[in-house]
């Protein structure tokens, strides 16, 4: 049975093959070379595995790789995919893998196709016959555009397993929480007129006028009653990002526009924000004579957050000897939450360095990260982990994470622990 190609080649052929998702359709791409070419490495170290079909989406496909069986296990996740990239901005091509001052530099690297190759590479020194519980590599599709993927994987029920790490760029810090985020529209429709007589039309901007005032109060009220210390901005936000209305000074406005965005902390609903927001409307449509729809311009991503007592995340701290902490950026963590898998982000390279030119991994990221999954592996799939016991053994860490003593390579010799 062939082995895969060393970590660098690996890289480079992730990196070769362009996988971006994007609303736009020009940009958009298939991500099937690089879904072949995992399957084709891990099959060679005896995963079985899913290509799985995504609803509407007939160029992308997830893929979910098992080896081993069990009831409990763990889920090694990223995606496939990447962001547009600026033509003319990156000093190498974004497609070719290039080293250059200890840093991997290609479209990808860290956010996150690197990853793959990361996993693949530690595996290949393990003996994955031992497993006592199953270890799944799962390859998403569209995380950077619509989340189809990781929502086909929820509406399917794909996947059963104990525990998750999606390899997110975090610098090796384990991450329990992040924010939902909806983006919607309201549109006002008035009736335009000769701006002379008030009474010839009815104002579409007025209204709008009267909208951003309510939902400010909104704003308000949401910004009191709902505090979570562990996120640097502390609150839930709404930010008005645009506004279109109307064409001429001396014409009533018949038609405006606002796009706005709310991001909503763990423990919110997105969907009850909406039907709040819903019931500040018709009050104004009928005192302004207009009509007033809301629509998401995107399908929302719901808020991410995993027990601080769960021992994924005092697993990872002790790994990493960071502690667990949260984000600014959405991931697929949410979707994977609710197939019932606990699940944490962490992964090498940074997220400063996604989504711009010259995207790296260092090339310091990498040892660490194998030895977090090796510990990971250790403790999730090769223990005969009876989960009852992780719960007992391990004792509760209060909100602000004073890590817990936990050893992953427990009964492991010395030598194999890195
Ligand atoms: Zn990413």
């Amino acid at each position: 049975m062939n082995t895969p190609p060393p970590l660098i080649t690996m890289m480079s052929q992730l990196i070769a093959s362009p996988s971006i998702s994007s609303s736009q359709a020009s940009w958009d791409q298939s991500n099937k070379k690089v879904i072949e070419l995992l399957e084709s490495w891990l099959s060679s170290l005896g995963f079985s595995c899913e290509v799985m079909a995504i609803p509407n989406r007939p160029n992308n496909v997830n893929l979910i790789a098992t080896i081993g069986h069990g009831e409990g296990g763990l889920v090694l996740s990223g995606h496939t995919d990447t962001v547009p990239y600026d033509q003319g901005r990156w000093q190498s091509d974004p497609f070719s893998l290039e080293e250059r001052d200890n840093k991997l530099y290609g479209l990808g690297s860290c956010d996150m196709k690197g990853f793959f190759a990361v996993v693949i590479d530690t595996l290949r020194d393990m003996d994955l016959r031992q497993l006592k519980e199953p270890l799944i590599i799962l390859a998403t599709a569209d995380e950077e555009s619509s989340m189809s993927g990781a929502r086909a994987l929820v509406n399917q029920q794909k996947i059963k397993a104990r525990y998750a790490v999606i390899g997110e760029p975090t610098q090796l810090k384990p991450i329990y929480a992040h924010k939902g985020i909806m983006m919607e529209r309201i549109q006002i429709k008035g009736q335009s007129g000769h701006s002379s007589n008030p009474a010839l039309g009815n104002n579409a901007m007025d209204a709008m006028h009267l909208v951003m005032s309510e939902l400010m109060t909104f704003r308000q009220q949401l910004k009191k009653k709902y505090r979570d210390a562990s996120f640097v901005i502390d609150y839930p936000t709404m930010n008005f990002g645009c506004i279109h209305g109307g064409d001429s000074a001396n014409r009533i406005c018949g038609k405006c526009e606002l796009d706005f965005d709310l991001r909503a902390l763990p423990g919110m609903s997105n969907q009850s924000l909406m039907e709040e927001i819903q019931t500040i409307l018709p009050k104004i449509e009928e005192t302004t004579g207009t009509t007033i729809e809301m629509r998401s311009l995107f399908e929302d991503i719901p808020s991410f957050l995993t027990s601080t007592d769960s021992d994924i995340l005092k697993t990872c701290e002790a790994l990493t000897q960071q502690t667990g902490d949260s984000v600014a950026f959405c991931t697929e963590g949410p979707f994977l939450n609710q197939l019932g898998i606990e699940t944490l982000i962490l992964g090498p390279g940074s997220i400063d360095q996604a989504h711009q030119p010259n995207e790296f991994m260092a090339l310091d990221q990498i040892k660490p990260m194998q030895h977090i999954l090796k510990g990971l592996i250790h403790r999730y799939c090769l223990q005969t982990v009876d989960n009852k016991l992780i719960k007992a053994n391990t004792p509760p860490i209060d909100k602000h994470h004073k890590q817990t003593k936990i050893d992953p390579f427990n009964n492991v010799d010395e030598e194999d622990r890195v």
